[in-house]
């Protein structure tokens, strides 16, 4: 008799075990995964839509955070505010409303980076504010981290990066996050230098202009 595993089992032992891997110690901490990469970039306007001058000068700050941070800036775009870049992105108020996932105060959206004046309690489910102005400098420069590229990095030695998970000290405090050179490294790797682009180094991901126009990318017209 032939005996046959339900296929949902097999897809949990399979699941389990790749997560299970994916948690071993030896792993490389804060290696960013590798995004497509794509042209060149020198400046990526940001365009206010709706921002208090509070949210506006958090908005000028983690700008800067990724505009001083410190590695070497070959291909890495610049952040403008209040002027056009070679791309634009919109960073849109929502002072009345709250993400729908618990605890963010902020999202990427693939086309515009929103941030919400409320964020809810990931036990009860309460409304609160969305936090200080150095809070909100964090969760504007983590938004900013996704639309360069860079995803969420939620191993435990990535806390205190900009794109690593919250977590609490003992005191109850949020650890702090800013961007740290890894991340900016990250960055850099994934747009092409100009040399590199008349080079004519291929991406394997199809031509630049395709990246470039794929819906989920952040620098799509
Ligand atoms: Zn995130």
């Amino acid at each position: 008799m032939r005996s046959t595993v339900p296929w949902f089992l097999l897809a949990a032992t399979i699941f389990l075990a790749s997560s299970a891997s994916a948690e071993t110690p030896d792993l490389p901490t804060c290696e960013p995964e590798r995004s497509p990469r794509v042209d060149a970039l020198s400046t990526i306007g940001l365009r206010a839509i709706g921002l208090p001058r509070n949210v506006e000068t958090a908005l000028a700050e983690a700008a800067s955070l990724w505009n001083l941070a410190p590695c070497e800036a070959s291909g890495r775009p610049r952040f403008v505010l209040g002027a056009p870049g070679e791309r634009t992105l919109a960073v849109r108020w929502l002072g009345f409303a709250a993400a729908a996932e618990p605890g963010v105060c902020g999202s990427f959206t693939g086309k515009e980076i929103r941030i919400f004046g409320f964020a809810r309690d990931r036990e009860t489910g309460a409304l609160a504010r969305c936090g200080d102005r150095d809070r909100l400098v964090e969760v504007i420069a983590h938004e900013l981290g996704h639309a360069l590229g860079l995803r969420d990095q939620m191993q435990p030695a990535c806390s205190g990066q900009i794109m690593g998970q919250l977590v609490r000290r003992p005191d109850g405090e949020l650890v702090e996050r800013t961007v740290h050179a890894e991340e900016c490294v990250a960055v850099e790797r994934r747009f092409l230098t100009v040399s590199e682009r008349l080079a004519g180094l291929a991406t394997g991901e199809g031509s630049i202009a395709s990246v470039l126009r794929r819906p989920s990318s952040p620098y799509a017209p």
